[in-house]
């Protein structure tokens, strides 16, 4: 164990961890089936466990891969160190293991607003949101000033706090924020917002704050309208207010912006689905490692529902050639593989193999449908109607 947490928080275990216990597997509980915390929570800060707890355990029991997710390899180099550090200092660093703004990411994708807040909010901490000076910096031939306020180059930093249209809306909020702050990033701001205001609901606020300046911001810019701070407000409140009210207590929060859909689907000899089954879920994935997880949820839900023998197709030909065993990488999708192959031991026959996505076009709706599902979905011998004409259409298309 080193240096691997994300913010690689742990520069040095105390001396009083067994120096034998070096693996992660020797820090499995004792069912296999989690990381033993009541050990680690004895040597490391609350927040190192969490960090810990939130990393996914291999489900299988595999030997220790040691990888650097920032190159295509999987092997570590300075350069791609660099670069990260890079795009962590102007803000471009998505929620991945390593963040340093882990806190600010995972506050906004679980706040309970509406999700085009969320996405909104999830741009202007990114440096996304198309401001006059970010088009500028882009190459586009626009004056970087605020199209608003006239007096400073339009900046994501300046279109959600300095602007004196963005400031009376804070002041405004039930925040009573002074939002005047020197040149740092939205997300440092956030960083500083979190750790001074403790209000329950103030990241929501500040997230709903955001929005409604952009929201204003473009509605001056594209169609010359004004909006009433004071309205604004009271529409931003109402929002929120219906918002948490919609929410039930234990209701999971909903919506997160990058949403993965799931999708499989079993068809016997002649074409006739057996099950399908969807699911959504909400991590930043690449396409391979989606699909990787797609193949674990399909084969476990098939092995379940009592299929012994299966051939399975994705449309992602890296994946397949993973599966096939004809290629191996250093990365979290090879662990996940790892578990997919043995899982599939336990078929008395499992095939992988490859198929273009216009072949794979039920499996590929039934992933699309799943972004709407709130929970996993499966249906027995049949599937979902959205998804019907295309099984006949295959069957046909077999026959
Ligand atoms: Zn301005």
């Amino acid at each position: 164990m080193g240096e691997w947490t994300p913010g690689g928080r742990i520069l040095s275990l105390p001396p009083s961890v067994e120096a034998s216990k070096t693996t992660v597997r020797e820090w499995r509980n004792e069912e296999g089936n989690g990381w033993a915390l009541d050990e680690l929570s004895t040597i490391l800060t609350p927040n190192e466990t969490e960090a810990i707890k939130a990393m996914k355990l291999a489900e299988s029991e595999q030997e220790d891969l040691l990888s650097w997710p920032h190159t295509r390899n999987g092997v570590f180099s300075v350069r791609s160190a660099y670069h990260l550090e890079v795009q962590r200092k102007n803000g471009n660093v998505g929620p991945s293991v390593g963040d340093h703004n882990l806190d600010v990411w995972r506050k906004t994708w679980k706040a309970l607003t509406p999700s085009r807040v969320k996405v909104t909010m999830w741009r202007a901490l990114k440096n996304g949101l198309p401001t006059m000076n970010v088009l500028a910096r882009r190459g586009l031939n626009v004056d970087c000033i605020c199209p608003r306020c006239g007096e400073a180059p339009e900046t994501v930093t300046h279109m959600a706090l300095q602007c004196k249209e963005a400031r009376l809306l804070w002041k405004l909020s039930p925040l009573r924020l002074d939002s005047q702050v020197a040149n740092c990033s939205l997300m440092e701001w956030g960083e500083e917002f979190g750790k001074k205001c403790k209000m329950k609901g103030a990241w929501e606020l500040a997230m709903m704050v955001v929005w409604q300046s952009w929201r204003a911001r473009n509605l001056w810019v594209f169609e010359r309208k004004t909006v009433d701070p004071v309205v604004q407000c009271a529409k931003m409140l109402g929002i929120l207010g219906e918002y948490e009210a919609a929410c039930t207590r234990d209701q999971p929060p909903s919506e997160p912006p990058t949403q993965v859909g799931l999708g499989m689907l079993v068809r016997d000899h002649v074409g006739d689905a057996l099950m399908s089954a969807g699911e959504s879920g909400c991590e930043n994935l690449t396409v391979k490692h989606a699909e990787a997880k797609a193949v674990m949820f399909g084969l476990r839900y098939a092995f379940d529902a009592g299929c012994r023998a299966l051939e399975v197709e994705t449309d992602c030909q890296a994946l397949a050639t993973l599966l096939q065993a004809k290629s191996r990488e250093i990365s979290a999708t090879q662990v996940l593989v790892n578990d997919i192959l043995n899982l599939a031991k336990q078929f008395t026959y499992c095939s992988f193999g490859f198929n273009r996505r216009s072949c794979n076009s039920v499996a590929h709706s039934m992933a699309q449908a799943a972004l709407h599902f709130e929970e996993t979905l499966v249906w027995m011998e049949d599937c979902p109607p959205v998804v019907t004409p295309l099984v006949l259409a295959d069957k046909i298309l077999c026959e």
